[in-house]
């Protein structure tokens, strides 16, 4: 064997860099804390690019290598991260993930990767039995929420709509949902005029009362809707849709239900928030995202079925070398059920805090992060300057800064403004959304460390800021 591919493999090397790792990462956890390092250390892309073209590690080590890493991604352990939905990484989960990238078993087949496989079963029984469904539900993991809506919608239409053309298919979903939904049917075949999109009320939630006059409308012109989508909540304001009510329009005309939770889901462990997703239970596929509101690293999602042997429609299929036999329902070959064919394992991160810290945390981390949320909303709507598009239903909060006798298009330029300097300074981490062709700066708190202490810095800079960029536009 050549030197360095003897080297590559030398289990004391890895020994030393581990340790290494282990101490930057863990002072990394620390500064992380403290709010005067920057969230952001923002390079435009081509320096960034350039910076990695040529960067140059003669006199370097892993551990100067991993350093630069940290210091050039965004810190969404930060609690002045308040951006993109996603979790700051349980730190037990992340160790949990080394071992998956050493072992790297699959959660494919049950012989390649036996802990894994097993392991998500008990972790799909334990959320399945959360969610409110009973012992015939059954699921998977699976590498994203883009993909688990995929999944349940490929399985809505083999289930519900056999015998229709492709022309024919149709979809209803509210005007706010997640693009993956359109996605999702675009790649399936379907038209954009057969994804009907159900307005919203003032609230932002879809206006469940229309449904009936969309679906009659869709079969008067030959259309066959196979499933409604409900968001819970939907992506850029964090409403949530009446479940209960798009459940009963289902369970009347004979459609699939699913319901995108690739957000809220986690919600189902917060006793306090439970209620946002009464009806969740009466849905026939769930999907809910591991690495927005459960800790764990990306990516991870969950698809679950009410009708667990549903979960098999959507890709079943014979591999005559994987499986000696075709036994349906056999849950130890996730494969014969999920897109992916090597599938890594997702479900051992989520095991460990469950297992060594119970699943009250995940309680603390949902309840924390909406009543911050709430905090926020009130005092921001009390502020004579600032504008709340709506109150928070969950940890996302839309809102803007006002000068009175503006316009909303000079109120756009500005408020685009304040978020491209907020970006490029680095010491805040927030993103902007468009709502009714207005711009507004959208937070999502993801961080139980964030606090009232954070979030008035934050709207103290944001008049900062705008008094000296008002003579601009
Ligand atoms: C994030 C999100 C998705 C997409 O999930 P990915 O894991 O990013 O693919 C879908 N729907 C909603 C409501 C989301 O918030």
């Amino acid at each position: 064997m050549n030197e360095k591919l003897k080297e590559l493999y030398n289990a004391e090397t890895f020994r030393e860099n581990g340790y290494d790792l282990i101490d930057l990462l863990a002072d990394f956890l620390t500064d992380s804390q403290r709010a005067e390092n920057k969230v952001n250390n923002w390079l435009p892309p081509s320096e960034q690019l350039e910076y990695w073209e040529n960067y140059d590690t003669s006199n370097s080590s892993p551990k100067q290598f991993f350093a630069d890493i940290l210091e050039k991604s965004i810190n969404v352990h930060h609690p002045k991260y308040m951006g993109h939905q996603i979790s700051p990484t349980a730190p037990l989960a992340a160790l949990s993930s080394l071992v998956v990238s050493i072992v790297n078993n699959g959660a494919a087949v049950y012989e390649m990767g036996a802990a894994g496989t097993a392991i998500e079963k008990v972790i799909i029984n334990k959320i399945a039995k959360k969610i409110g469904f009973d012992e015939n539900a059954d699921g998977f993991v699976t590498s994203g929420g883009s993909l688990a809506n995929l999944t349940a919608l490929l399985t809505a239409r083999k289930k519900i709509c056999v015998d229709s053309p492709i022309g024919n298919q149709a979809v209803m979903v509210s005007s706010e949902a997640h693009y993956s939904i359109e996605k999702a049917l675009r790649i399936m075949g379907l038209e954009e005029e057969n994804i009907i999109k159900i307005p919203i009320n003032e609230h932002f939630n879809m206006k469940t009362s229309a449904l009936k006059d969309s679906y009659h409308e869709a079969q008067a012109n030959g259309k066959k809707i196979f499933a409604v989508v409900g968001s819970a909540p939907s992506t850029s304001t964090g409403s949530h849709d009446n479940l209960e009510e798009i459940a009963r329009f289902c369970n009347e005309h004979s459609i699939w239900f699913h319901v995108d939770a690739a957000h809220g889901g986690g919600a189902i462990f917060s006793t306090k928030y439970r209620y946002l997703l009464a009806g969740l239970e009466k849905a026939d596929s769930v999907t809910i995202d591991g690495h927005k509101m459960l800790m764990m690293p990306s990516i991870m999602s969950f698809l679950f079925f009410k009708n667990g042997s549903d979960s098999y429609a959507a890709f079943k299929q014979r591999a005559a070398y994987l499986w000696d036999k075709e036994k349906n329902n056999e849950w130890q070959d996730l494969a014969k059920r999920t897109f992916e064919c090597t599938k890594n394992i997702m479900s051992i991160q989520f095991y460990a805090i469950l297992k060594f810290y119970g699943e009250g945390v995940f309680d603390d981390f949902v309840t924390r992060l909406y009543d911050v949320a709430k905090m926020f909303a009130t005092d921001v709507a009390v502020r004579q300057d600032f504008e709340l598009l709506l109150q928070p239903q969950a940890n996302i909060v839309c809102f803007r800064y006002l000068v009175e006798g503006w316009t909303d298009s000079r109120l756009n330029q500005l408020n685009r403004a304040i978020r491209e300097y907020l970006l490029k300074e680095g010491d805040f981490y927030i993103v902007q959304t468009t709502i009714n062709d207005n711009v507004y700066l959208r937070i999502t708190f993801m961080n139980p460390n964030t606090t009232g202490i954070h979030t008035a810095k934050l709207l103290k800079k944001i008049q900062a800021l705008s008094s000296f960029l008002v003579a601009y536009f």
